[in-house]
């Protein structure tokens, strides 16, 4: 059933609670869930959750649910129950049958609220938010009784039936259950069940106008599909009592297990769905997929792949104290990807024009260079001729001390080509370098010229048959690194960087990459990895989206 543990798969206290569970024959078949709910796209901490859940599942030959929390129809959107379904996808997962709903149990969660009140354990509050507020309590100060508390069970029966029947607006009247105000934790001060909210659902539309709360909810969804092991993330460690109360007031047919673990944070990066909400409405980003964003959606389109992204989360590891991860270690993570199965490709990101003054006009050779150092990827071919193209920061007039590129008079080899030597520097009327003029050295192809010693290596492309394309380099969102740490009156916004994307057009990419689909992946030699954006890019109009730089630079 489980299987052994390997360096793939190290320790971690959930597996080892599973583990244990299995040994002990408390349970034949594991089944966990993951419950977003859907009111934005998901971001890289929910990776983590789908990676604990669906990995144990799928580690212990269990299952796992996808479940929408969706008690909240007035912040719920089906785009997002979408984006979330392709995100988990892509992901790498599967969710056992159809996703769920919390809002196909609403029946259910009515008629146990019922059974709640029958028992003298529910009661119809009538306190207006501000005077709930007040009766809480606080955490020093224990809360009051409502006057409302004591209603006969007669009296509550009928005044629920008549909220559910909409005879009362928004806010007049809540569920609570009776538990105790003076509690210690404030989860247990009588928690609201049922909210009245005249609003239309995405999943039930007009059938209901009283919502549960989430607490009602969420411990008896899991109750309901007989999730063995709810896992959740920290903040909800308060809230066990109470579910575990739900479990033993409420027929309910299984008894989950809650499990908290912490939060994955990442520095330099915001994961809180309104904060990034707040992005896309007030337009600091393209979308929610944009490149920059810490959602999935915006990392795929940013060209990461979801095996770096799973080895991400496994690296992360699974915890129970709270702290914040860098952003280098999921950089790390893309890179090591990349370099392994990227293909290798040449991009001139400002062409500057070569002309090749000893090459013979109308003269062509068809290059051959692998399209991968290591692996077996095959060849691509680079037709070298008289006019190409190399970036305009590989020569300088007047370089400092130990350039390696190209300078007056200087050697360089071109990339998989010769050696060629910069003869003159054409300039416009305002000094620009706008052509060089260079001339090669026949003997140089594959092999160093005899007793000469060519340092630099430059990348290329030929004038003729490169493409034209876009390439738009992107740089972390955020220049701080804990952004949601703002100055005194300041918020999280002021913390972007105004650097995070440069577009640069006119690029030009070797002939080969004429045809790269979108999502295809490339290290551009010398510049970094880069993906065929999937929404701009069109064959004739590529445009590339640089994933990360070669190595880390960050603040250098
Ligand atoms: P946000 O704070 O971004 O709004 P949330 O917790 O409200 O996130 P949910 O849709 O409720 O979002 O989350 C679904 C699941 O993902 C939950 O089980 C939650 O615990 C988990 N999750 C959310 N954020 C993180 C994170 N940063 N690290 C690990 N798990 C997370
Ligand atoms: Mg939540």
């Amino acid at each position: 059933m489980s299987k052994p543990e390997t360096p793939a798969t190290p320790a971690n206290f959930l597996r080892q609670i599973v583990q244990a569970d299995l040994d002990a024959g408390k349970h034949s078949k594991i089944v966990t869930r993951f419950p977003p709910e859907p009111n934005g796209y998901l971001h890289i901490g929910h990776a983590k959750s789908i990676c604990l859940n669906f990995g144990l599942a799928q580690e212990f030959g269990g299952e796992c649910n996808l479940r929408f929390d969706d008690t909240n129809p007035a912040k719920e959107d089906q785009e997002y129950i979408d984006a979330i379904k392709s995100d988990v996808e892509w992901l790498g997962f599967k969710w056992a049958g159809e996703e769920r709903y919390a809002s196909n149990y609403f029946d259910q969660l009515y008629e146990w609220a019922v059974h709640l009140i029958k028992s003298g354990k529910a009661y119809v509050d009538d306190l207006s938010p501000e005077q709930a507020r007040e009766y809480r309590g606080t955490l020093t100060e224990p809360g009051k009784n409502s006057p409302y508390r004591d209603r006969s069970i007669e009296e509550n029966l009928d005044l629920f039936a008549r909220m559910k029947a909409g005879e009362f607006p928004d806010g007049a009247k809540v569920l609570r259950a009776k538990i105790d105000m003076a509690s210690p934790n404030m989860n247990m001060r009588d928690p609201i069940l049922y909210r009245i909210r005249h609003a239309h659902h995405h999943q039930t539309g007009d059938k209901w106008c009283i919502y549960p709360s989430y607490d009602f909810t969420h411990g008896q969804s899991d109750a309901l599909e007989g999730i063995t092991h709810s896992i959740c993330t920290l903040e909800f460690e308060d809230h066990r009592p109470l579910y575990e109360w739900f479990l033993a007031n409420l027929p309910v047919p299984t008894q989950p297990r809650q499990y908290e673990f912490a939060r994955l944070n990442l520095n330099y990066t915001v994961t809180s769905k309104r904060k990034l909400k707040q992005l896309v409405d007030e337009k600091h980003v393209s979308g929610w997929d944009d490149p920059r964003m810490s959602t999935l959606s915006g990392y795929r389109r940013r060209g990461y792949t979801s095996a770096s992204i799973r080895n991400f989360c496994e690296m992360v590891g699974v915890g129970r104290s709270n702290g914040v991860v860098d952003i280098a270690m999921l950089e790390f993570s893309i890179r090591e990807d990349l370099d392994r199965n990227a293909p290798r490709a040449m991009c001139v990101l400002r062409p500057l024009k070569v002309v090749i003054t000893n090459y013979p006009e109308g003269q062509v050779e068809q290059l051959e260079l692998p399209r991968h150092p290591k692996e077996d990827m095959g060849v691509r071919i680079l037709p070298f001729a008289r006019e190409l193209y190399i970036d305009r920061d590989d020569f300088m007039i007047d370089p400092p001390k130990g350039y390696k590129r190209l300078e007056p008079g200087g050697e360089v080899r071109l990339r998989g080509s010769y050696v060629i030597r910069a003869d003159e520097a054409i300039t416009d009327d305002n000094g620009n370098i706008v052509e060089l003029r260079c001339s090669y050295d026949p003997d140089t192809l594959g092999k160093n010229p005899e007793g000469r010693k060519v340092k630099g290596v430059i990348h290329w492309v030929p004038a003729e048959g490169s493409v034209e394309c876009e390439v738009r380099l992107y740089d972390r969102l955020f220049r701080s690194p804990q952004p949601e740490k703002a100055e005194e009156g300041g918020s999280f916004l002021d913390n972007i960087n105004p650097d995070s994307l440069q577009v640069l057009i006119g690029c030009r990419a070797e002939p080969s990459l004429a045809h790269a689909q979108a999502e295809n992946r490339f290290q551009f030699e010398r510049e970094g990895y880069f993906t065929v954006d999937s929404k701009d890019s069109k064959p004739g109009a590529l445009v590339f989206n640089r994933t990360v730089t070669l190595r880390d630079s960050w603040g250098q």
